[in-house]
């Protein structure tokens, strides 16, 4: 049996977690929590460790002070976290279209959607494969908008060799089990500016200076402004601080994963069977996920069936928001849906997980050839 996801674990997790437990220190900030912003800064002026992406959005959508009204640019072809963290705050969420080749934001469309209420846009870096950044900061500056990067996929992905989350205003991690790197559920927000940093800390702090009176620059803490507690216990950051020290060699090996199906699978391209995804030139991905396109939907419910027969689990996300009860109710699809809908019904996800050998790959890779055989 091969299923979809295995979270990650590579070994020192425990000992880490132990560490924290004789530390006296369980709860969040600590000598863990502090390892891992050290390890994001080395791509970001400022990171801080949060309990999910989701949370991170939530404080990227406050220190973007949406208020009720306001709208925000992004694709429909995204998780729900993407558009419900604005949603909160009030906004009206503004989809648009995507590429059919990295299925990320049409960054030619995005012009277009903007009004005088536009305060954001949202790029979603799908499978770790950067959006149009270049074009898209140029946007935003000229409308004067800010950029807050969902790179929920991305850490450790580049677009024309800076980081992915740390190009826009904000860019925000997911460290859930499903991603490269993990700590059950987990995040951080990523802040380019300085002058965003002391609101964050505080937002991140249930709406208290708690992180200034800890390190001695006031001699008690008090509440100044809204917040929440988005950060998490030691006991996650040392989980994760375990797989960020050995990124390098995690990235390898699913770089090496990956490679291993593109190439297996490129006859099956050729031949005009199926599509196999698209990195730019300007992006190094990080080999978040491995997907394939099939001729569409019922194709995908065959292959899906067969694979699931032969001990495979593979699956598709995701319905696109603006088509979803939610959706319908907080946003609007500017112009038209030529490649979002169509192109997430023909999309689907291969197993692709750190402990996947590479026997496990040619065997799924064997299963998709047998499929393809048999459909005319
Ligand atoms: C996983 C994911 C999220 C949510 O991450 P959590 O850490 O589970 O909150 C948001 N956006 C995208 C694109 C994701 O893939």
């Amino acid at each position: 049996m091969i299923p979809f996801n295995k979270p990650p674990f590579v070994g020192k997790e425990i000992e880490y977690i132990k560490k924290a437990i004789k530390n006296n220190k369980i709860c969040g900030d600590g000598e863990f929590t502090k390892a891992c912003n050290n390890w994001i800064e080395q791509k970001t002026k400022k990171a801080l460790l949060t309990t999910s992406c989701t949370h991170a959005l939530e404080m990227a959508a406050i220190l973007a002070d949406i208020k009720e009204g306001d709208e925000v640019i992004m694709p429909a072809f995204t998780f729900v976290s993407t558009a419900d963290a604005f949603v909160m705050r009030g906004a009206k969420i503004v989809f648009v279209d995507i590429r059919p080749d990295t299925m990320n934001i049409d960054e030619n469309l995005i012009e277009a959607a903007i009004t005088s209420k536009t305060k954001v846009i949202v790029p979603v870096h799908y499978a770790g494969v950067a959006c149009e950044m270049d074009k898209i900061l140029q946007i935003a500056k000229k409308y004067n908008l800010l950029v807050v990067e969902d790179a929920a996929q991305g850490v450790m992905s580049t677009y024309k060799g800076q980081a992915l989350g740390s190009i826009g205003d904000f860019g925000c991690y997911s460290f859930h089990e499903t991603k490269n790197y993990s700590s059950g559920e987990g995040g951080a927000i990523l802040i380019r500016d300085d002058r965003y940093i002391e609101r964050a800390e505080i937002i991140r702090e249930k709406g208290t200076n708690r992180s200034k009176f800890w390190r001695g620059q006031i001699d008690k803490y008090t509440w100044v402004d809204l917040g929440s507690s988005y950060l998490p216990s030691e006991l996650n950051a040392a989980y994760l601080y375990a797989q960020l020290e050995r990124a390098q060699e995690i990235n390898n090996h699913r770089l090496a994963l990956w490679k291993l199906y593109n190439n297996s699978l490129k006859s099956l391209e050729e031949s005009g069977r199926i599509e196999l995804p698209t990195i730019p030139d300007e992006c190094k991905h990080n080999a978040h996920m491995f997907y394939i396109k099939t001729k569409g939907i019922e194709e995908r419910t065959e292959l899906i069936k067969f694979l699931k027969e032969n001990g495979i689990t593979a699956v598709f996300h995701y319905i696109p928001l603006h088509t979803s009860p939610a959706g319908l109710k907080f946003g609007y699809f500017n112009g038209e849906d030529i490649y979002t809908t169509a192109e997430s019904e023909r999309l689907l996800r291969l197993p692709m997980y750190y402990s996947l050998t590479e026997d496990e790959v040619r065997y799924v890779v064997k299963k998709v050839e047998e499929f393809y055989r048999w459909v005319c």
